[in-house]
């Protein structure tokens, strides 16, 4: 089963989010934020990005040098679940032989940066992460719909809710 880091980021988000993504329903294109998020890629970063997409699965937004990885974020809303899909491609790189050190949560309109790193206890918890996942994706009904705070702001809002 393929996990891609949005699925990392969704799990954190919610379970419903993740499920619906992973059934090939994404309206990404349509949310607002993503478009927001498209306009990062069209300004800050223009001239020195290099996205680089690994097997189809993981899309990082710039490696520097092959050794640090960059993720270009809006805000900080969901800032775990950001953590944690940085925190998966270093796994991912590192499965695959590629000695990366470290990642940056970069905030282009904040002009913040956040370090990431990854330890032998967290590179354990992303397994269970991705068992979870794993069950979670596998079910043949969607996980039921709970109001949470980003639900507004999320692409499947219309569908959970109109
Ligand atoms: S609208 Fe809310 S409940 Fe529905 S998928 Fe998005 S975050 Fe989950």
């Amino acid at each position: 089963m393929r996990i891609t880091g949005n699925m990392i980021n969704y799990y954190f988000v919610c379970p419903r989010k993740l499920w619906l993504f992973s059934q090939g329903l994404q309206y990404e294109e349509e949310n607002e934020n993503v478009q927001l998020g498209k306009l990062l890629d069209t300004g800050s970063y223009k001239d020195k990005r290099k996205q680089v997409m690994f097997d189809g699965t993981i899309n990082i937004d710039f490696l520097e040098s092959w050794k640090v990885l960059h993720e270009v974020k809006k805000s900080r809303a969901v800032e775990p679940a950001a953590i944690w899909q940085l925190r998966y491609y270093l796994y991912y790189l590192r499965e695959k032989g590629i000695p990366v050190e470290k990642g940056y949560l970069d905030y282009p309109k904040l002009r913040e940066r956040v370090e990431v790193t990854l330890n032998d206890e967290e590179s354990e918890e992303l397994g269970n992460i991705i068992s979870d996942i794993e069950k979670t994706i596998s079910q043949e009904i969607s996980p039921s719909v709970e109001k949470k705070k980003i639900c507004t702001k999320c692409a499947y809002y219309e569908y959970c809710f109109v």
